[in-house]
């Protein structure tokens, strides 16, 4: 069976049209623009989880650039049948996919040395093993959580599927992450190293709509897709990333501190820009209402104030709302969808409801 599917080549942002076949260990595609191209099934990679309805987007090891997106139901439910691990979602998987230290991580490990001493942390940030900067994610996330609890229920997880699934229409590129959601009494969103989000129960209490929380996470994808968790970590401690990506070691107890955690995690006013220009941008190609964005923005700044007077639910760890002054101009940074462009809910009320019980699953 030969099903119609989109790629991305990981080099260009053009979009070619190729069919593909499912050849028992493998699939392959071609097109018009792209040549004959086999990926082995072991090697392919689900960046979000499958969802019913939802595009489903795969990368490849020798590919970690590239994106096919298939559409057809019937083979993606076939595909995965075949292999469980591309059925996607939670980071059991990415950590279980991890492949430890091979001949070209060492090399990249040696290269990260070189360029940390010598070029910006930005880009020595792009040189860190994956393995590591999933190590030191899950590190990180573990001591920023304090033993909460992880939510999660067969139909929010799903709703969150859908949300990013609905997020990346239009984002053919965007990262591979995995979010949690935890029940904590904070109102507050990370990124940490590797990909991973953490979202907080009150962050989702206090959304009023979907489309706040979309964009929320929109904002957190793009410190993922700049990768400024990783940057702050070199810049913050440089010759210790260095050891410890060398030695194959953790981030050591740095990433355990959470007086360290806070500072990792206040990235740059620069870097805020940037993550809320990618949220704009992702959401107006997912024609999601970017002006959700800016009315939890302003939630935010008005329970700031409430926060001088006594509300506690701003405490806590850094994060998507200490980076102050400055809230007032990124609010007015957000534009509404271009004329013409009628706006679509990134989740559905059953959904959106789904999500907000999560933590009650
Ligand atoms: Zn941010």
């Amino acid at each position: 069976m030969a099903v119609s599917a989109q790629f991305y080549d990981g080099q260009t942002a053009r979009m070619q049209v190729v069919n593909v076949t499912e050849n028992g260990t493998s699939i392959s595609f071609s097109g018009p623009e792209t040549s004959y191209t086999n990926w082995t099934i072991k090697g392919l990679h689900a960046i979000d989880p499958a969802v019913d309805g939802q595009p489903y987007r795969l990368t490849h090891e020798d590919k970690p650039g590239a994106r096919l997106i298939i559409r057809d139901q019937a083979f993606i439910s076939a595909l995965i049948s075949k292999s469980s691990h591309l059925r996607g979602g939670y980071s059991a998987r990415d950590i279980g996919h991890i492949i430890g230290w091979t001949v070209g991580g060492l090399a990249a490990v040696l290269v990260t040395g070189y360029l940390t001493m010598t070029l910006l942390p930005e880009k020595a940030a792009h040189m860190l093993p994956n393995a590591w900067k999933a190590r030191v994610g899950k590190q990180m996330e573990t001591a920023m959580v304090e033993g909460a609890k992880l939510c999660r229920s067969p139909k929010g997880d799903e709703a969150l599927a859908a949300m990013i699934g609905n997020l990346a229409e239009g984002t053919p590129d965007l990262p591979p992450i995995s979010v949690h959601i935890y029940d904590m009494n904070v109102l507050n969103a990370f990124a940490v190293s590797g990909g991973n989000i953490i979202l907080t129960r009150e962050l989702i209490d206090k959304a009023d709509g979907p489309d706040e929380l979309a964009g929320v996470l929109a904002h957190e994808i793009g410190h993922v897709a700049h990768l400024d968790p990783e940057a702050q970590l070199v810049r913050l401690t440089g010759l210790q990333v260095l050891t410890s990506v060398f030695t194959g070691s953790n981030g050591g107890d740095m990433t355990t501190n959470l007086a360290f955690l806070a500072t990792v995690l206040k990235f740059t006013r620069e870097a805020e820009a940037k993550a809320d220009a990618y949220a704009r941008e992702t959401m107006i190609k997912a024609r999601i209402n970017p002006l959700a964005l800016k009315t939890f923005f302003e939630k935010i700044l008005k329970l700031e104030g409430d926060k001088k007077s006594g509300n506690a639910a701003l405490t806590g760890l850094g994060g998507l709302f200490s980076t102050h002054p400055g809230t007032e101009n990124r609010i007015k940074e957000i534009q509404p969808l271009p004329a013409g462009v009628v706006a679509r809910p990134s989740l559905t009320d059953e959904q959106w409801k789904a999500l907000k019980d999560i933590c009650k699953g």
